[in-house]
């Protein structure tokens, strides 16, 4: 089984510092993209040690511990959370090797394409792997490549190397003993940033996580960047076409981060507008799914003009991983609940971000009926998601797509259901060929 593994990195320089506590708190500002593990890797007068586990960012790591790590360059890493095997420590990131006598380490977000295959390749050939995670494959192929210390890789043959070597969606961070790499695969997947203020260099995989002040530039796909405690050295060089994931402007991101040029807020605002052109309602109130949903139901509250209310709230706590729940449905009801008094028989616009498998749609659908809603007419800020993803998003297999498998009107037990249109989504963004829309149309 391939893990999906869109997940959140960060990671550089701090003068005088200590790095693990400035890791430590892009972490906490990236823990939306991963839920499950959390690592972070350093380099500790020139030794690389490395602390993971699994949970969130403030289970895993306390004063004490980014204390012992300090450190002045290092990388972290926050992992998506999905199913069987890969809730293990195995997994977790950063991964740490040795070879030749000196240490790296790797934080990667994204999904090598054609991962098992490649597996099988590498293990007929001699290679034990001790994960199953693709991030391994990685440093297998660049041992194979350089054959000498890692300290001898040069940053630029790395990027030129893995650009010409692997296909799919890497955007890596590297830590050596004197400095961190950054890679940005040739088409972009996967959103990556830099940052450079007084005394601090920094990579992340959104800009919101960044320190307040300094400097930010998103890097271009096919770049690659080297973080120093005296330099940082940015370089674009290779192209391909890009195909940058829509579902991080649909899900993933932030609101309050840009991604691939844009602010993530303002473009799912345009979602949402753009999905109230296309499927006019007359109805009561608007009432977003929160907190995915917000943004788009407020721009088609702007545009339709009726008003948001908070018919749905979240609760705050939920995402500890002690309450595990043994369902969605059960997940759900943990993590929202209908107002009634603000419902009850209301026609109501329920906007969503996105339907996945349908089972989170049906059950908010009972909950507003159960507080007594007259009309519920879902909105969907995005198309149906039919295809899987091979590239980190984590899409179940087809059948369990609600949008390839069933009636959704009946399934959901809405009185109406409505997509964004593929076309109208684009026509949002522009540029409509820089974009991997995949999971909504299957291209490659
Ligand atoms: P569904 O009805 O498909 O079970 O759930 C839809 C909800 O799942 C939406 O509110 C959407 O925000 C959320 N969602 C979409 N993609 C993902 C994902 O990759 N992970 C998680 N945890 N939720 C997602
Ligand atoms: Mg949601």
């Amino acid at each position: 089984m391939t893990l999906h593994e869109n997940c959140g990195i960060y990671g550089g320089f701090v003068r005088g510092g200590n790095i693990s506590f400035e890791i430590y708190r892009g972490l906490f500002a990236l823990q939306h993209r991963g839920q499950e593990a959390a690592g972070i890797s350093v380099s500790n007068r020139g030794k690389i040690i490395t602390r993971k586990g699994l949970g969130l960012v403030r289970d895993v790591f306390n004063e004490d511990v980014l204390n012992r790590l300090g450190g002045d360059l290092g990388i972290g890493h926050v992992r998506y959370s999905t199913a069987g095997e890969s809730s293990t420590v195995m997994n977790a990131q950063p991964l740490m090797l040795e070879y030749l006598g000196q240490r790296v380490a790797i934080a990667h977000n994204g999904n090598i394409e054609g991962f098992s295959r490649l597996r099988e390749e590498f293990e007929r050939d001699g290679t034990i792997m001790l994960t199953n995670s693709d991030t391994e494959l990685i440093f297998h192929y660049l041992v194979r490549r350089f054959k000498r210390p890692p300290g001898e890789w040069r940053p630029k043959e790395i990027a030129e190397f893995l650009f010409s070597t692997l296909k799919g969606a890497y955007s890596l961070l590297f830590l050596f003993k004197d400095k961190v790499v950054a890679i940005r695969d040739p088409r972009g997947y996967r959103p990556l940033w830099m940052y450079e203020g007084d005394g601090i260099r920094l990579f992340s995989s959104e800009d919101s996580a960044f320190p307040k002040g300094g400097k930010k530039i998103e890097m271009e796909n096919g770049s690659y960047a080297v973080i120093t405690p005296e330099s940082l050295h940015y370089e674009k060089i290779a192209d391909d076409v890009k195909r940058q994931c829509v579902f991080e402007y649909v899900y993933f991101a932030r609101p309050d981060s840009r991604i691939f040029g844009r602010s993530v807020h303002l473009v799912r605002e345009k979602f949402g507008q753009r999905c109230a052109i296309e499927n006019p309602i007359d109805a009561d109130i608007i009432v977003p799914v929160m907190d995915s949903g917000l943004s788009a139901a407020l721009g088609f509250s702007k545009h339709t003009g009726i008003p948001l209310e908070m018919g749905l709230m979240r609760n705050r706590w939920v995402g500890r991983t002690f309450i595990k729940p043994q369902n969605r449905d059960e997940s759900v009801a943990n993590k929202l609940s209908a107002v009634s008094d603000v419902v009850k028989d209301k026609r109501i616009v329920l906007v969503d971000d996105s339907i996945v498998r349908g089972t989170t749609s049906k059950k908010i659908v009972s909950m507003l009926r159960e507080a007594g809603a007259k009309e519920i007419h879902f909105r969907i800020a995005s198309p149906p998601v039919k295809y899987e993803c091979f590239w980190g998003v984590d899409i179940p297999i087809r059948e369990e797509l609600v949008a390839s498998s069933r009636d959704i009107v009946e399934y959901t037990g809405a009185d109406s259901v409505r997509y964004l249109s593929l076309e109208g989504m684009l026509d949002v963004l522009g540029e409509s060929e820089s974009f991997c829309t995949h999971c909504f149309d299957g291209r490659r």
